[in-house]
């Protein structure tokens, strides 16, 4: 597999730092609002890469944090009479159920900043004593000078970025690209306790805390957005490789932006859309297709017509999972025809050329495209009334298991409902009164393919699900 590297500005080979495993860190959200359909760019490529990886065989663990506490959740704390953590808790409960919609996978850890602090202050302190990091007046900063690779993750040297930056006004820190590791306390502000006074962290420290904590000082992958390169990123590597004294992260993934009607998405501009509002407008479904029908880091351009495409597209993917989830109960008996055998064969190129797309930087457009083939494949044996079971199952079990990886399509097997299962019992009972017993066993069969067992009992007939 290649991934293109920010570190490195190229595709490289993917080679973990233990065989079979992958360390994953991704930039979570800062939770003071429902997220936008920018942020779920992020979420979904790299739920989707965890998924890939996992397919292939790795066994992954997979880091996202949530930033409960920064200006933006105080600000909103303020406006609402409330406080940091009551706001962080809810919208973290909102990002749950938006990510759960768009088919993301909960990570293995979700981890706060607010629950790291012990960790972010040995952090800082192992930075002041190595003298990576200053003390002014109960504020910690990073010196950005004294670490000699700053900016070789946005490939600029430290003067072009020092150029760009200024000091706040109240700052008094000694450079301008120099960032705080440590904030004083400000009036009214939540603070915890520390060598330096009251205070809270300031933003990147938490990442490199958590990486650290849960996944190692070296780690495989680290994600976000590309906004997130510089600073974010950069400070990261600043923090961790000038704190652990090892490489912090092999493979740097970032996705591009995502814009409205060809423009960047902003509340002035009124063109900021949350997922949730969408969703209740098409439903989570094609927000994800979407977002998978472009390369990650290629900028997707969000419109009404690009989601009536995804909508469209996924109708085709549904009816087709539709069709074979019924054959698999419902098609002919007996083994596979000579016409069916030929066309399982064919399975393994389109397998291929899924993976060969994810494997070309998670090219997710043309596994799409693989999808789409093998999809026209299954229609046109299942357009035959003699398709068999046996076919349908093998088409199904393939299919599934590309759509899976992407998280896309109706493959969950719905549950039946104990109203639906006692109908088809009654069926059941009326056909064999009738002596129908093809169809009596046809219903058995149906209400098995669905996890349901039947016991013919001198009172009748009970029934049971399977596990
Ligand atoms: P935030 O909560 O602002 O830290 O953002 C969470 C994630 O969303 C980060 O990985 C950002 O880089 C990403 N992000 C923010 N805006 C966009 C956008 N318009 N398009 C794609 N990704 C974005
Ligand atoms: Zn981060």
């Amino acid at each position: 597999m290649k991934v293109y590297n920010t570190l490195t500005r190229q595709k490289e080979e993917f080679k973990t730092l233990e065989p079979n495993k992958v360390k994953m860190y991704s930039c979570g959200p800062t939770v003071y609002n429902y997220f936008h359909v920018g942020n779920s760019r992020p979420f979904i490529i790299f739920d989707v890469l965890r998924r890939y990886l996992e397919y292939k065989g790795y066994e992954v663990t997979f880091v996202q944090n949530f930033t409960d506490i920064d200006d933006k959740v105080i600000k909103k704390a303020n406006e609402e009479g409330t406080t940091y953590d009551k706001i962080a808790e809810r919208y973290i409960k909102e990002y749950f159920t938006d990510a759960e919609g768009l088919g993301i996978k909960k990570a293995n850890y979700h981890p706060l900043a607010t629950e790291n602090i012990d960790g972010i202050i040995d952090m800082v302190k192992t930075l002041i004593d190595k003298g990576f990091a200053y003390e002014l007046n109960g504020d910690v900063y990073y010196n950005t000078k004294a670490f000699a690779p700053y900016g070789k993750l946005s490939h600029q040297p430290l003067e072009e970025l020092e150029a760009g930056a200024r000091i706040g006004v109240n700052e008094e820190k000694k450079d301008a690209m120099d960032f705080a590791l440590w904030k004083n306390a400000k009036p009214g502000e939540p603070s915890w306790v520390s060598p330096w006074g009251n205070g809270r962290p300031g933003w990147h420290i938490e990442c490199s805390v958590m990486a650290k904590r849960y996944l190692g000082d070296t780690i495989d992958i680290h994600s976000g957005g590309v906004d997130l390169c510089f600073p974010h990123h950069e400070n990261e590597i600043a923090q961790s490789e000038a704190a652990n004294g090892k490489p912090f992260a092999n493979y740097w993934m970032h996705n591009a932006f995502l814009n409205i009607d060809n423009k960047k998405m902003s509340k002035s501009l009124n063109n900021f859309f949350t997922v949730r509002d969408i969703a209740e407008q098409v439903g989570y479904e094609p927000i994800r297709f979407f977002m998978l029908s472009a390369h990650y880091r290629s900028p997707i351009n969000y419109t009404r017509e690009a989601i009536e495409q995804a909508q469209n597209a996924l109708a085709r993917i549904n009816t087709a999972i539709t069709n074979i989830k019924f054959l698999g109960a419902n098609g002919k008996d007996g083994d596979l025809r000579d016409v069916e055998k030929e066309s399982i064969a064919k399975f393994e190129g389109f397998n291929k050329a899924f993976s060969d797309a994810m494997d070309d930087d998670l090219n997710t457009a043309d596994a799409i495209a693989a999808i789409f083939d093998m999809i026209r494949e299954i229609n046109t044996i299942c357009a035959d009334t003699e398709v068999t079971k046996v076919y349908a199952k093998e088409a199904k079990t393939a299919l599934f298991a590309l759509c899976d990886v992407l998280g896309i399509g109706n493959i969950a097997e719905e549950e039946m409902l104990d109203s639906e299962i006692e109908d088809l019992i009654n069926q059941r009972t009326i056909a064999r009164k009738n002596k129908d017993y093809k169809e009596s066993d046809r219903i058995r069969d149906l209400l098995k393919e669905k996890g349901i067992i039947l016991y013919d009992t001198p009172q009748g007939v009970k029934w049971s699900r399977e596990n």
